[in-house]
C-alpha cells in the first residue's frame, strides 16, 4: 500500500465537520482509521487497512473497522466499489474527481479513467428513460494483456 506524508488536515476537518452534523462521536481509534483512510491513494479492502495496521503493532478488529468503513460512507467521505470479488474495494473521495473503473479478472490489478464522452452518454441514457442520474459508476471487467504472474497490483491516478 502506498502512503504519502500528505497534507490530510483538510480532509480530517471535512470528516469532523460531518461527524459533528451526523453526531458520530469522535474517537482516537475513529480518528486513526480515518487518517490512514485519508492517506492511501488507492483502492483498499478492510483486510488491507487492518493488516496495515497490524504491521504497526496496532490493533484493530475486524468489526471496528467496519464500523468506521459504514460511518465514512455515511459522511460520503469514501465510495464502495464491488469488483466482482467476494469482499469490497474502498477509496476516498476528497481530492479525487468522479472516475470509472476497469478491472482485472486474473491479476485484479485496477486502473481509472475518465472520459466526458462517456459522461455524456451516460447521462442521455438516463433521460431517455426518465429518469435524472443522481450519481453512476461503470465498472469494466476485463483481463490484462500484460498481466503479471500472481500479482494484484492496485493503480490510482492522482487528481
Ligand atoms: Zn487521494
Ligand atoms: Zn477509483
Ligand atoms: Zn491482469
Amino acid at each position: 500500500m502506498e502512503e504519502r506524508a500528505a497534507n490530510i488536515s483538510k480532509e480530517m476537518t471535512l470528516l469532523k465537520e460531518r461527524m459533528h452534523q451526523h453526531q458520530y462521536k469522535s474517537t482516537p481509534q475513529r480518528d486513526e482509521i480515518a487518517d490512514w483512510v485519508f492517506r492511501t491513494h488507492e483502492h483498499f479492502t478492510v483486510e488491507e487497512l487492518i493488516a496495515s495496521f497490524r504491521e504497526k503493532g496496532k490493533k484493530v478488529s475486524q468489526a471496528t473497522a467496519y464500523r468506521v468503513i459504514q460511518m465514512l460512507l455515511d459522511l460520503k467521505l469514501i465510495e464502495e466499489h464491488d469488483f466482482g470479488k467476494d469482499y469490497k474495494f474502498y477509496e476516498h473521495t476528497p481530492g479525487h474527481d468522479h472516475h470509472d473503473h476497469i478491472v482485472c479478472m486474473d491479476c485484479g490489478k485496477i486502473i481509472e479513467f475518465a472520459d466526458s464522452s462517456l459522461e455524456t452518454l451516460k447521462e442521455k441514457i438516463t433521460l431517455k428513460n426518465g429518469f435524472r442520474m443522481k450519481k453512476h459508476h461503470l465498472t469494466i471487467y476485463a483481463e490484462c494483456t500484460t498481466c503479471p504472474p500472481e500479482k494484484r497490483v492496485l493503480t490510482r491516478r492522482e487528481t
